[in-house]
Formats: C-alpha cells, structure tokens, sequence
C-alpha cells in the first residue's frame, strides 16, 4: 500500500484551482437561477440540495457555500451493482430525512457515466412531486450515456473515455480525498 496518495497517480486531469474556479462559476450560476423563486419569496421553502453519497461529498461541501443564498441540504446514498454493460441495480442505501413535495430540489452528483444511477435517482425522487428538480453534477462523460439523462448544471466534460479519481472520486473506496481529479497509474489498478 503507497504511504502517499500522489504516489498512485500517473496524471492530473483537473487541478484543485481549476475546481475551486469552476465551482465558485457554478455556484454563482445556480443562485443566479433560484434567486429569483422560493428565495425571494418568504412563503415558499428554501431550496433543497440533495448530495449523493459519498462521491459528491466534497464538491457538495464547496459548491453550496459558493450558493449566496438561504438554502437548505440533505443527503442520499445509493450503491450501483453493474459490470458496466449492463444497467445493474440501484439500491437506496439512505434516504432523505426530509419529504420532498412541493419543494425545488436540486440534485447533486459527481459523475454522470452510463446515466443508470441518475435516471433511477431522478424517477424515485420525482415520483414524491417536488416542484423543481434538477442535477448538477461535478463531469459529465456524455459520450458514455446508455440513457438520456436532464443533467442541468455540468462542471466539466471529460474529454476521454477516462476513470478518475479524487475530490470524491474512489478507486476501491479510496483517494477520494484527494484535493484534484486525476488518472491512476495502471499498475495501481492491479495491485491494490
Ligand atoms: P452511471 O454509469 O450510473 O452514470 O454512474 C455510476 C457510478 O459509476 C458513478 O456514480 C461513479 O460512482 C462511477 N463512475 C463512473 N465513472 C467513474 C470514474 O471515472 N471514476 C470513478 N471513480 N467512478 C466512476
């Protein structure tokens, strides 16, 4: 086992400034959106960002406080069983503590691939009748998709057909912590 994290990496695909500039875009953005609906009006319920578990925990983390307005979050941890030719199974493995009717919802995610995970998050989610619902998700690989996905807010496109790791990103359930987005050596893959 590496003592170091960088030591498993062969490249940096993202680099922490180029995150940090982005998600501070995004953040901007999406507060630019919602300002002008339930966080002006003081009847309605602030919006709901729901983090999927665990890889959009640091870029969640970023995003929302980059979202200069009241806003409220919640989480959801869902687990894909797939060999990646196939759909796979999605399982709930946390539901959201709040009920959602009624309500903007906005979906957070780090990766979109195949669009399985998504699409079973979106129809669960959507079948509780929140008023709005929409995904921001960290990449995007849309050359990937099995199934059409509404993916609202994209931070970046990855240009190849790349696996990733960092800022959330796992491989095996680590390097999730580290602070880029980056590509693991080859030999890493096997031998860990
Ligand atoms: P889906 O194919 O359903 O859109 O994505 C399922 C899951 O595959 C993602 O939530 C993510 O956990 C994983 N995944 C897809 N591409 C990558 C990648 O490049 N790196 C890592 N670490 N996970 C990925």
């Amino acid at each position: 086992m590496a003592t170091t994290m960088m030591e498993g990496i062969e490249r940096v695909v993202i680099s922490a400034e180029e995150i940090a500039r982005r998600v501070r875009e995004l953040g901007q953005a999406i507060a630019a959106d919602y300002r002008g609906g339930a966080a002006r009006d003081l009847r309605r319920r602030p919006l709901l960002v729901v983090g999927i578990l665990k890889g959009a925990m640091p870029f969640m983390a970023d995003l929302v406080r980059a979202m200069d307005f009241p806003l409220e979050y919640d989480f959801m941890a869902v687990s894909s069983y797939g060999n990646g030719t196939s759909p796979g199974e999605v399982r709930i493995l946390k539901d959201l503590d709040c009920a959602i009717g009624g309500r903007d919802v906005l979906i957070v995610e780090d990766i979109v691939d195949t669009g399985h995970t998504l699409q079973h998050i979106l129809a669960g989610l959507s079948a509780r009748g929140p008023a709005s619902l929409r995904v921001c998700t960290l990449l995007d690989k849309p050359h990937r998709r099995e199934v059409e996905v509404p993916v609202d807010y994209v931070g970046f496109v990855l240009p190849e057909n790349l696996f990733v790791v960092g800022y959330g990103l796992d491989y095996a359930e680590v390097y999730r912590n580290l602070p880029f987005v980056g590509v693991l050596k080859p030999e890493r893959i096997r031998e860990e």
